[in-house]
């Protein structure tokens, strides 16, 4: 299957969330200037997303063939173990929120421009996860990110895109030299169904991160991912 290009979608910028974002009074008298910014950014936003569905080929311990592209993550192969399908993705808050925030000069109002492509983002995943809900629609899902996890390294990012191919380069995102995205505001990851569901922090152990999803356990690896020798 080709991958899908959601470049267009109908996206919304709440003003009282940016204003809660940023933890901001709307009676402040900076709040015009925060408005001003929201109404623009909401007009030239355009946040994207593609996604492929792939098929696995094949596992060995610590790997994962998905379409040809091998994957090399104990926790990822041990976690599609029961998997026949799964997404490849990349959500972006686009370049054009990324080229406007470049091109403010004040220190705050970048800083604001950072959070609302925070939000643009959220909407090009929430916009991914609608339409690939649609095509499993009685499964719970889970994700995993390449970068988010030793166990998962950044490295990974490589064979994800290739997977993925040249949809990336239609919503605007690239890999680095070091392999971040660009735009920063970006995601990829693999989405796959299961009973069981999974979240990178469980095996995060980063104290007061303030992304946190759910606690960190020190047991799972051992119990659920550690090879039996
Ligand atoms: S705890 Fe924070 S750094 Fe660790 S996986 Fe979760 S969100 Fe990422």
């Amino acid at each position: 299957m080709d991958a899908i290009v959601f470049d267009d979608f109908t996206w919304r910028l709440d003003s009282e969330e940016v204003f809660q974002k940023v933890r901001m009074d709307p009676a402040d008298e900076e709040a015009q200037t925060l408005h001003r910014l929201i109404e623009t950014a909401w007009q030239m936003g355009r946040p994207k997303t593609v996604f492929r569905e792939c098929f696995i080929e094949g596992r060995t311990d610590d790997t994962v063939v998905v379409d040809g592209v091998t994957f090399r993550s104990r926790v990822l192969r041990v976690n599609l173990e029961h998997a026949q399908q799964v997404f490849a993705y990349v959500a972006t808050c686009g370049t054009e929120l990324e080229n406007w925030a470049r091109s403010l000069d004040d220190m705050l109002e970048q800083y604001w421009a950072d959070r609302i492509m925070e939000l643009a983002l959220r909407q090009a995943l929430h916009h991914l996860n609608e339409q690939i809900s649609q095509l499993v629609p009685h499964s719970k899902t889970s994700v995993m990110n390449p970068g988010s996890l030793h166990a998962w390294p950044i490295s990974e990012q490589k064979p994800l895109f290739g997977l993925i191919g040249p949809g990336t380069g239609r919503i605007g995102v690239t890999l680095t030299e070091s392999l971040l995205m660009t735009p920063a505001k970006s995601v990829s990851g693999i989405r796959f169904a299961t009973e069981v569901r999974f979240e990178s922090c469980q095996l995060c152990p980063r104290k007061d991160c303030p992304n946190r999803r759910v606690p960190y356990d020190r047991e799972l690896y051992q119990t659920k991912y550690a090879k039996v020798s």
